[in-house]
């Protein structure tokens, strides 16, 4: 099949050291779903940095135009403002599917739009990719695993998940989306993979999307107290932006479906955060316990042997190093909002 040749061509290129083209010679086309977004915009500056042409598909629910604007004007970028849950017709050669809400906060927001963003918008793309010929990536999400009750979590585990809780329309929509991801690689031979992402970090996180690193952060910066919600031992393994996004890749360019788990096996409690935190940022920072959110996961860790075996991947940044990576970030943002408060 077409598709074939591609994968074919990819390895060669990749042997003699060149970036990657498409069909007919030309430069390899990728369309980034969610790429206004902390992992999209992260994604598509790779993409560029290696010679590739990349379409963003964003609605702005949650992305920010500023993640991007740098690329403004970039004869190998375009931004088209779009829904995936609408139709869409473009000519292209690898889809990566980011676009979906991703902190608790954002996706409670309007769950019957999260709900929808998972099956249609996943629908649309993989429509796209069999009509095409396009390679097909899914970043779904650990919390396919629920609230685990295996521990480390390995991709063969089936989860633990509550159908009609308050998570229910993220979890059970990247469950879905997964589920449509197979159906399509199985029934119509689309090329599919799927990533399942474990919590990330990094500069360009929303401010105040209540997600527990970006509230820290932004926290002591702001001297307000850091918010544990429930007892603080619950535990998350958080990654890396750029580790995640080398994975993304290594996974596209590699031969295996997956499911992978993308993550950063070192595990904390949110305790044990709360003072990486104040290490990196403030000694004086203080903490104040609030009441945890329903179906809150009690831990959470990957088990990554599969992709460092298969995909010969693995995160190279810890939390303590990643951590003041994000935080002039941060500042900065802080500051414009403060001055912008002043004016
Ligand atoms: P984000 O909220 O920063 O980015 C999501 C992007 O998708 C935003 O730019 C948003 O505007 C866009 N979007 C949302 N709904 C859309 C729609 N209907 N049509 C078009 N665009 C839409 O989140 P992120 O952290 O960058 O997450 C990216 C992807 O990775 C998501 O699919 C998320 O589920 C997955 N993921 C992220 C994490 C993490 O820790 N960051 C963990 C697991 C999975
Ligand atoms: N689709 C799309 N762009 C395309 C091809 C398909 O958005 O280039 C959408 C299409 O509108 C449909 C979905 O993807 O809602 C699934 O397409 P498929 O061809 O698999 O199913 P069908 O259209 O036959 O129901
Ligand atoms: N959390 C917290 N304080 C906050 C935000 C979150 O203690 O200000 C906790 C939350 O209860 C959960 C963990 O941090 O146990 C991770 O939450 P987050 O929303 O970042 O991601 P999740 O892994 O739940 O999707």
């Amino acid at each position: 099949s077409i598709s074939h040749g591609f994968t074919q061509r990819d390895q060669l290129q990749r042997k003699v050291g060149r970036v990657p083209v498409g069909i007919s010679g030309r430069r390899l086309r990728i369309v980034v779903t969610g790429g206004a977004g902390f992992v999209g915009s992260h994604l598509v500056d790779k993409l560029i940095g290696r010679g590739n042409d990349v379409i963003v598909i964003d609605n702005f629910f949650t992305g920010r135009k500023e993640n991007l604007v740098h690329l403004f004007g970039n004869p190998r970028f375009e931004l088209i403002r779009h829904d995936v849950v609408e139709p869409i017709l473009l000519e292209v050669d690898q889809i990566y599917h980011l676009a979906c809400p991703a902190s608790p906060v954002h996706y409670k927001y309007n769950p019957v739009k999260t709900i929808m963003t998972n099956v249609m918008g996943t629908l649309n793309m993989l429509g796209l990719a069999k009509r095409i010929g396009a390679r097909f990536l899914l970043t779904s999400t650990s919390e396919v695993y629920g609230d685990p009750l295996e521990h480390p979590q390995k991709e063969t585990y089936w989860g633990n998940v509550n159908p009609i809780g308050e998570r229910s329309c993220y979890d059970e929509g990247k469950r879905t989306a997964e589920t449509l991801t197979m159906d399509y690689h199985r029934g119509a031979g689309v090329e599919v993979r799927i990533a399942r992402i474990f919590n990330t970090y990094g500069p360009r996180m929303c401010l105040d999307d209540g997600r527990v690193v970006s509230n820290f952060v932004a926290q002591a910066i702001r001297k307000q107290p850091m918010t544990v919600y429930g007892d603080g031992k619950q535990t998350r393994s958080f990654q890396y932006v750029s580790d995640l996004v080398e994975g993304l890749m290594a996974l596209m360019e590699g031969e295996h479906v997956g499911p992978f788990n993308l993550g950063n096996p070192g595990e904390f409690t949110m305790l044990e955060l709360a003072e990486v935190v104040k290490e990196t940022i403030d000694a004086s920072a203080t903490i104040e316990y609030k009441p945890n959110t329903a179906d809150d996961p009690h831990m959470r860790k990957p088990d990554i042997s599969k992709a460092k075996e298969l995909l010969n991947w693995e995160p190279k940044i810890p939390l303590r190093e990643g951590l003041p990576l994000m935080v002039n970030d941060f500042r900065n943002r802080i500051l414009n909002e403060d001055e912008g408060k002043g004016m």
